[in-house]
């Protein structure tokens, strides 16, 4: 429920949030010598002085969504799925509309656009903004009918469409702090696709902000929107050097006030035992069979170690996913993961060792490993750009909210495009249960978001040299 300022709890939330940021933002850390109604006050002055940030991102996301993005795993096109293009195409008039007269789609699907700088101060880095606007393959993206639950009053939200659908504020913790707010779900047919059009509407709701406010001093900003990061191949024919910029951020995030600065690093492996088959009447002696010892093989993998149902926080993984199974020739399909680089190898020799053993115990079998190098933790490249993360943290910090620093289990297009030469972490928008049918999102959160982003832009340019 939301206080009445001026409400002693109101005051007493205040003053704890001041001490929470009094060592990031030197602007609040005054206010702390003074009383509750003092600094309320003083509090109320700092809000007034930040920019209003009133801004359609709300009503282009209800808008957004209605565009069936969904990409494709068994397509061998790119974009994956032509109507990914459309709502690029979208994207560029809605560009151009507001006046990014360099707004352009290339033959791959990327629209790419400037938002002109406003400060002369030279130096000033060129920062990127960049969203995908697939949905995932795993819950339809057809005919989403978006909903907005206006001052939710922490009831179960039952998706018309499908009444077995229901949130439930038990089920998802993160709607706790949500009471209040307008929460957007789908009808509970289709996913809803925040994940990543919540992104996608920031980022041109940024646009639209700042070119009605030329008085907000930033450095030149390139917008970036991309098709298929959903099936892994989002940064495939991105042209870094032609998007231009010298950092940037994917805003493609959960939590409000989040930062990713890390992901899993990633190999697969491909384990494949060899052996001999024949007519199974006439087998005796001869038959070795394939399958019975890549069971055997699966049968020794550790069950309360190792394994993604087994694991959480910073711990790695070997996950066999997918099994190809014949008498001659079974391979088996391994995911490696781990946040530090260094383990994979550990885990490559671990299952290496362990097929060699398996097949040792099965005369006439061979094993044979095969590693493909997947992604890297992004860390290693942002962490020697550490301004990248500090003024993202800043920027979190100025628009009132805690700084949140959570590893992705999991990879972005922000880890490829990192080892790729553009550093780019992940900030939050907002999105929730992504992939499901239960996914929502917060529209007060996304007002957040664009809030943010614009006092990033700011902040790389008073951190510029003078
Ligand atoms: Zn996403």
């Amino acid at each position: 429920m939301m206080l009445p300022v001026g409400h002693p709890a109101h005051i007493a939330v205040t003053i704890r949030k001041l001490l929470a940021y009094r060592k990031l933002d030197k602007r609040k850390t005054r206010l702390y010598s003074l009383s509750p109604r003092a600094a309320h006050g003083a509090l109320v002055v700092i809000m007034a002085q930040q920019p209003q940030l009133a801004t359609r991102v709300v009503e282009r996301f209800l808008d957004y969504v209605t565009y069936d993005t969904q990409s494709s795993d068994d397509s061998t096109s790119f974009p994956s799925t032509a109507k990914q293009l459309v709502f690029l195409d979208r994207l560029v008039s809605d560009l151009q509309a507001l006046g990014l007269r360099d707004a352009v789609r290339d033959q791959y699907g990327y629209v790419f656009a400037t938002i002109p700088a406003t400060t002369r101060k030279p130096g000033v880095p060129t920062i990127g903004y960049i969203a995908h606007v697939d949905t995932s393959p795993e819950a339809s993206g057809a005919g989403v009918r978006p909903i907005m639950h206006r001052d939710w009053q922490g009831d179960d939200i039952v998706l018309p469409d499908d009444p077995a659908v229901i949130l439930r504020r038990s089920e998802h913790p993160a709607l706790a702090g949500k009471v209040g707010e307008d929460i957007i779900t789908a009808s509970g047919l289709t996913l809803l696709g925040a994940d990543n059009k919540a992104g996608v509407a920031a980022i041109v709701a940024l646009a639209e902000y700042l070119l009605a406010h030329p008085e907000v001093p930033h450095g030149a900003i390139r917008l970036g929107f991309t098709p298929d990061e959903e099936v892994g191949t989002g940064t495939q024919y991105f042209d870094v050097t032609r998007f231009g910029a010298k950092y940037a951020y994917t805003i493609d995030g959960e939590t409000l006030g989040q930062i990713e600065a890390e992901s899993f690093s990633a190999d697969s492996v491909n384990v494949t035992f060899s052996g001999w088959n024949t007519h199974p009447g006439l087998a005796h002696g001869k038959m070795v069979n394939a399958i019975k010892v890549a069971a055997d093989f699966i049968g020794r993998l550790p069950r309360d170690r190792l394994s993604p149902e087994t694991t959480c926080d910073r711990q790695g993984f070997v996950h066999p996913y997918q099994m190809e199974a014949a008498v001659e020739k079974t391979s088996v399909k391994f995911l490696i993961r781990d946040f530090d680089t260094k383990k994979l190898s550990e885990y490559e020799k671990f299952l290496q060792d362990l097929a060699e053993q398996t097949a040792a115990e099965w005369p006439g079998a061979s094993a044979q490993v095969q590693v493909t190098e997947s992604y890297r933790n992004m860390r290693e490249v942002i962490e020697q750009h550490p301004h990248v993360v500090e003024n993202a943290r800043k920027a979190i910090a100025r628009a009132g909210l805690p700084v949140l620093d959570a590893p992705i289990r999991g990879g972005t297009d922000g880890s490829r495009l990192s080892f790729m030469g553009l550093p780019t972490p992940n900030l939050f928008v907002g999105e929730h249960n992504y992939h499901s049918r239960l996914e929502w999102i917060s529209a007060q959160d996304l007002h957040k978001a664009v809030e943010v982003m614009v006092h990033l832009a700011q902040i790389w340019a008073e951190d510029a040299a003078e």
